[in-house]
């Protein structure tokens, strides 16, 4: 069986996905959220700030580079995993 593309795994119901899949859904979903660039508090997601498609997405096998998606501001980015946070994770500038 072919691996299901990560737009799959977002479309694909539950008991369809294996658990790997599972895991990936729950990397992708984070990987979805926004959260504000601390310079000019633009919106975004960690496949936006890659600049890459969601099929792209690595789950940490390759580093990303992100940098902000508003070209006035353009700073780059860090994505910080806080470990007590009401937010699953957030940015910061390099
Ligand atoms: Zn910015």
């Amino acid at each position: 069986m072919k691996e299901a593309t990560n737009e799959e795994i977002m479309s694909m119901p539950d008991s369809l996905l294996t658990g790997i899949d599972k895991q990936k859904r729950f990397c992708l979903k984070m990987a979805l959220l926004k959260s504000p660039c601390p310079d000019c508090k633009t919106e975004q997601n960690m496949i936006e700030a890659a600049r890459i498609q969601i099929n792209e997405y690595s789950f940490g096998h390759k580093e990303h580079t992100y940098t902000c998606v508003n070209t006035g501001c353009g700073r780059t980015l860090i994505q910080i995993v806080p470990m007590f946070s009401h937010a699953p994770w957030f940015w910061a500038l390099a």
